[in-house]
């Protein structure tokens, strides 16, 4: 049977090692030791419940496969080295490290104890704080903003936003900035556009110290914690100096092809978070992306060539602000794009952030 080394236990290298284990020898590589829900994160920034909810264990995904907890540090063609184990030699690799993301949004320990305890500090140290500062007006700036008002309604929330507007991704439509405009209003948060920060506060993210700050157009701005919402980053350090290095681009993404091939290298795919598919990075993508690399392997298994090609879609996006409010743009079967308000988004995304869906396809209950 055909090997498949998948690095990155993610949402895209679940989908693809769940989809390939009845067909061929899958090995899922993964340096954390439970699945983090990164789309729960940021409720679970300021929510004792969920802070346990976003961990879930590996150990149901594969009926045949095996799943190694440890660091990719190389991948030379289609031989895997791991730190502390011997090479892995594969048929196949498909390379889902996704990306990474300041604190809260992201962690970086490899163990769940560690990041439930930053969590706990967190927690504790918002507090004991009267006023915050969000700087990042995306959707995770925007997303972490809502959390922190519903959970804590006496919290003075400031967003700083450098570029003209918030939501500024390309794609995003004047609707759903409105909507988001006139709920963040009515949360009383104060969004400062069109200026960055002169300089940052003086101590780390998430951490306790009361700070004051000025933006370059002269909005002097003061804090007790303060949050980096921007500064994602594919995790690809570890193809520097191999054989990939020519796919690598400076922003760290690597160079794909339509069939969601590496380019160059006809064995090696990669989804999600890591790619240059041009389109913003969710957790859906690399789910579809999944799809496409699963159907091209199994050709390839069959002696065929692969030939399912990945179509990135429009800009679309689930912003929940809290539990009950929050906006949506979603895409119709047309293409054209439809926007819901708070109810809708808190029913399909804000209340249970799509925990249930995740369960299900690790195969926990
Ligand atoms: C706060 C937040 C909320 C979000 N909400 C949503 C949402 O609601 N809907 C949505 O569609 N998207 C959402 N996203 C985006 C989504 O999380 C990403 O697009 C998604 O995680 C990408 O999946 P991935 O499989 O590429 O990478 P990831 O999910 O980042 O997984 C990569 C995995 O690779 C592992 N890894 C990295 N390097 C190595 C190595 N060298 N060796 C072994 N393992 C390694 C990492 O530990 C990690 O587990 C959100 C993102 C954030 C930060």
């Amino acid at each position: 049977m055909a090997r498949v080394v998948v690095i990155g236990g993610g949402y895209g290298g679940i989908t693809v090692a769940k989809g390939l284990d009845p067909i061929a020898d899958v090995v899922l590589i993964e340096q954390k030791d439970q699945f983090v829900h990164h789309a729960g994160a940021l409720r679970a920034a300021v929510d004792q419940v969920w802070e346990h909810a976003i961990f879930m264990p590996y150990t149901n995904l594969l009926a045949r496969g095996e799943f190694i907890q440890g660091t990719v540090s190389r991948v030379d063609g289609t031989t895997v080295h791991v730190f502390g184990r011997d090479p892995i030699e594969a048929d196949y690799v498909v390379l889902a490290t996704g990306s990474t993301y300041p604190f809260p949004a992201k962690y970086s320990s490899s163990k769940t104890q560690v990041a439930k305890a930053r969590l706990e500090q967190l927690h504790e140290n918002l507090a004991g704080a009267r006023s915050v500062m969000i700087v990042g007006g995306g959707t995770v700036g925007i997303e972490l903003t809502g959390e922190l008002a519903n959970a804590y309604p006496d919290l003075e929330i400031t967003i700083v936003e450098k570029a003209d507007e918030i939501l500024s991704t390309p794609g995003y439509t004047d609707e759903l900035r409105a909507q988001i405009v006139e709920q963040l209003d009515e949360l009383g948060v104060r969004v400062i556009t069109g200026s960055e920060l002169a300089f940052l506060p003086p101590h780390n993210v998430g951490q306790l110290g009361h700070f004051q700050v000025s933006t370059k157009n002269g909005d002097e701005v003061e804090g007790d914690i303060w949050f980096q919402c921007y500064g994602s980053r594919p995790n690809s350090g570890f193809l520097a100096g191999t054989g990939y290095e020519d796919a690598l681009l400076p922003s760290g993404a690597i160079r794909m092809e339509p069939t969601l091939q590496i380019t160059g290298h006809s064995n090696a795919y990669a989804v999600g978070d890591l790619t240059d598919v041009r389109e913003s990075k969710r957790a859906d993508a690399a789910r579809q992306q999944a799809r496409i690399v699963i159907a091209n392997i199994s050709s390839q298994i069959e002696g065929e060539e692969p030939d399912a090609v990945y179509q990135p879609t429009k800009e679309w996006v689930i912003l929940p602000l809290g539990p009950n409010m929050g906006a949506s743009q979603l895409l119709d079967a047309d293409g054209s794009t439809r926007i819901l308000g708070a109810d809708q988004t808190a029913e399909i995304k804000g209340a249970d952030l799509m925990v249930s869906v995740i369960r299900s396809q690790l195969n926990l209950p």
